[in-house]
């Protein structure tokens, strides 16, 4: 048995998932005439109460196009210094945009309204680059799943009006969020001039993200979107994956959350354990005892078939999904409280 827990990505399309796809009207959506995909983006558009939506390859891409769109070069971005805009998209905020980023050192990759306002260059002082957007993530990825309260991203809001920035919502893990807060997809609609949203991550399509914003917006991401190579033909295919998993897949997400729970229970009774950051939704980020030999620990992931993956300063951390069962889950519990315990 492997236990692959690296990354909610792995997960591989169910029989179902590719009969939905199998059987999916296409057309070519360069020229919007993929039904498919139009309904996707609109649905997506519709659940959060935004007037439009854009199918991307990833959500990489749908966070860049969404810098590009609320900048110019020059002008800089505020995020929290674990933001994926600004640690895991290959630099593409300066690459892209000629934008910088303002890095906040916020708690788990959540950022404050007071924090955001501290860092916003005076707009009269034109030797430093002029602030013009704030980007926040949720769930936070390097942070371990952490949500932000509604009421602070509002706060945010306000900052944001009162000093004429833009503000994206990273919302690859959103699905993650709603499940775990008593929010609404369209309460993070009403606060945030865009979001991006995943469909590759917990709701276990193999491919895509979706970018939301007004039409004038939306119209415009099409071009950004072409210039970076994401103008793509018959992917309703695809499209019909995000549909099915809308549909389908995100009930079962609360199973992810009660595993990484118990997950987070366990590792706390093992003396290879030094500490586990709280879990909140599917994220489990923990540090092994200093004076153990890593070596132990290697040895049992390699021995068992476990897959993990590793985010500096010698932290662990592991994703719980769609393909990692409840058979996977006792197992893995199993083991680690016969070895370790
Ligand atoms: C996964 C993820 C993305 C997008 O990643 P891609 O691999 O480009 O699809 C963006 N933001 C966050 C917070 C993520 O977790």
């Amino acid at each position: 048995m492997n236990i692959n827990l690296k990354s909610d990505t792995i997960t591989r399309p169910t029989p179902a998932m590719l009969e939905a796809m199998m059987s999916a009207k296409v057309g070519d959506d360069v020229y919007k005439e993929d039904p498919t995909t139009n309904k996707l983006e609109a649905s997506l558009a519709h659940l959060f109460g935004m007037e439009a939506g854009l199918f991307f390859p990833t959500g990489s891409m749908a966070n860049q196009a969404a810098i590009k769109l609320h900048t110019q070069p020059g002008e800089q971005l505020i995020c929290d210094h674990y933001a994926h805009v600004f640690n895991y998209e290959g630099g593409g905020v300066s690459f892209n945009s000629g934008v910088s980023c303002q890095l906040i050192k916020g708690d788990r990759g959540l950022i404050t309204a007071q924090q955001v306002a501290s860092a916003i260059n005076p707009p009269d002082f034109y030797h430093s680059p002029l602030t013009t957007l704030v980007c926040v993530e949720n769930t936070t990825n390097k942070g371990g799943g952490a949500c932000y309260d509604i009421t602070e991203l509002k706060r945010i809001q306000q900052v944001c009006k009162k000093h004429g920035l833009r503000y994206h919502l990273d919302g690859a893990r959103i699905w993650n969020a709603l499940e775990a807060t008593d929010t609404s997809p369209k309460q993070y609609g009403e606060i945030v001039d865009s979001i991006s949203v995943c469909l590759s991550k917990g709701l276990g399509c193999p491919v895509g993200s979706v970018l939301l914003g007004s039409r004038e917006f939306i119209n415009r991401a099409m071009r950004v979107r072409k210039v970076l190579g994401g103008g793509m033909r018959q992917i309703g295919y695809l499209a019909a994956a995000g549909l099915f998993a809308l549909e389908h897949n995100r009930e079962r997400l609360v199973d992810d959350h009660r595993r990484a729970k118990e997950l987070e229970a366990t590792l706390k009774k093992l003396y290879i354990i030094d500490h586990v950051e709280p879990v909140e939704t599917n994220i489990v980020i923990f540090t092994l005892v200093p004076s153990i030999d890593p070596e132990i620990w290697n040895a049992f992931l390699i021995k068992n078939n476990i897959s993990l993956s590793q985010m500096g300063e010698g932290k662990w951390r592991m994703v719980t999904h769609l393909d990692y069962t409840e058979a996977h889950h006792q197992k893995f519990l199993e083991m680690l409280l016969d070895s370790f315990a």
